[in-house]
């Protein structure tokens, strides 16, 4: 019976994975299209000051609504976009698309708040980035301090110099830079050094630890290495009271999770964080 069950396991497995790699390749072939469709729209999430609670920034993430799928979230899409080199242009339009939405909130009489923006290790190396953002920058008439960019550590490596360059370039426009998902690449102390990076973002599966002893002991350490080199730090994946309140005692500066808010759309953003009928929120 053991071996019957062990045969249909891996044919369950095999067509999981060729139905999972059918649709990687369906949805690959549909990306360019996707684009010109107009199919990327932009959902936000609230980071906030971890004592206070007041909000500081929204981070942009990037949605497909696709005809047949529905929502395809960017974990599946991303990857695809990389290695199609379609990245460049969903990167492009995530600039465009997010100073266009602060210039919308702007238009409307709404409190400036920044927006935060993923950028793809795939998008370096070109020396266009920092371009793109002045570009989008002046296109929407939106001050440098509105935008921030987040950046994974595997950005980093490859080609470190150019990397290096356009960093400085973003910097140079006035633009704060992000360490996103750190704990989980490869950043050595020294990188973090000469990176420059003006905030760290530790990862959520280090937050998920914080209830354990040695958890809280290690994320204590990233804050007091971070605030040593002068940096912000921001806990992702907050999404319990009792994280919160660890993250409180041990001076963590920013919070962002689904226990403040989960990502939303820009309408629902606008009515429950940027003035607009703030009483209908919980
Ligand atoms: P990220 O930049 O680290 O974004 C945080 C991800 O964690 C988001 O997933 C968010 O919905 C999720 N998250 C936030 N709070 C919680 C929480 O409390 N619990 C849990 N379990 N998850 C939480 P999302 O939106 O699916 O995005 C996944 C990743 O896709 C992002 O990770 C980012 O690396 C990438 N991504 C998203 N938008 C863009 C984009 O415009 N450009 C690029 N290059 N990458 C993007
Ligand atoms: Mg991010
Ligand atoms: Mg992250
Ligand atoms: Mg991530």
């Amino acid at each position: 019976a053991a071996k019957n069950e062990g045969k249909g396991h891996y044919r369950f497995f095999d067509q999981f994975l060729s139905g999972q790699a059918e649709r990687c390749a369906f949805l690959k072939g549909q990306l360019a299209r996707a684009i010109e469709a107009d199919q990327f729209l932009l959902h936000y999430q609230p980071r906030v000051d971890t004592v206070s609670g007041a909000l500081l920034s929204m981070e942009a993430l990037l949605r497909w609504q696709h005809p047949e799928f529905g929502m395809v979230p960017p974990g599946e899409f991303i990857p695809l976009a990389e290695s199609s080199g379609l990245i460049l242009q969903i990167g492009a339009l995530v600039i465009d698309k997010a100073c266009a939405q602060l210039a919308a909130w702007g238009a409307a009489g709404m409190q400036p708040v920044p927006v935060s923006i993923n950028v793809s290790p795939k998008q370096f190396g070109r020396g266009v980035v920092a371009c793109q953002f002045e570009a989008a920058l002046r296109r929407h008439a939106l001050p440098a301090v509105l935008v921030e960019v987040e950046i994974t550590e595997s950005a980093m490596m490859g080609e470190h110099a150019v990397v290096l360059a356009e960093l400085a370039g973003l910097h140079k426009l006035g633009i704060k830079l992000h360490l996103d998902d750190f704990g989980t690449g490869y950043s050595s102390l020294s990188q973090l050094r000469t990176l420059k990076m003006d905030v760290l973002k530790v990862d959520r599966a280090f937050t998920n630890e914080l209830e354990q002893g040695e958890g809280r002991v290690f994320f204590e350490a990233i804050v007091s290495m971070a605030h040593a080199l002068r940096m912000t730090v921001v806990a992702e994946g907050v999404e319990t009271a009792a994280q919160l309140r660890i993250l409180q005692e041990i001076g963590c500066d920013e919070v962002q999770g689904f226990h403040i808010s989960r990502p939303l759309a820009a309408q629902d953003i606008e009515a429950c964080f940027l003035g607009a009928h703030r009483v209908a929120c919980a």
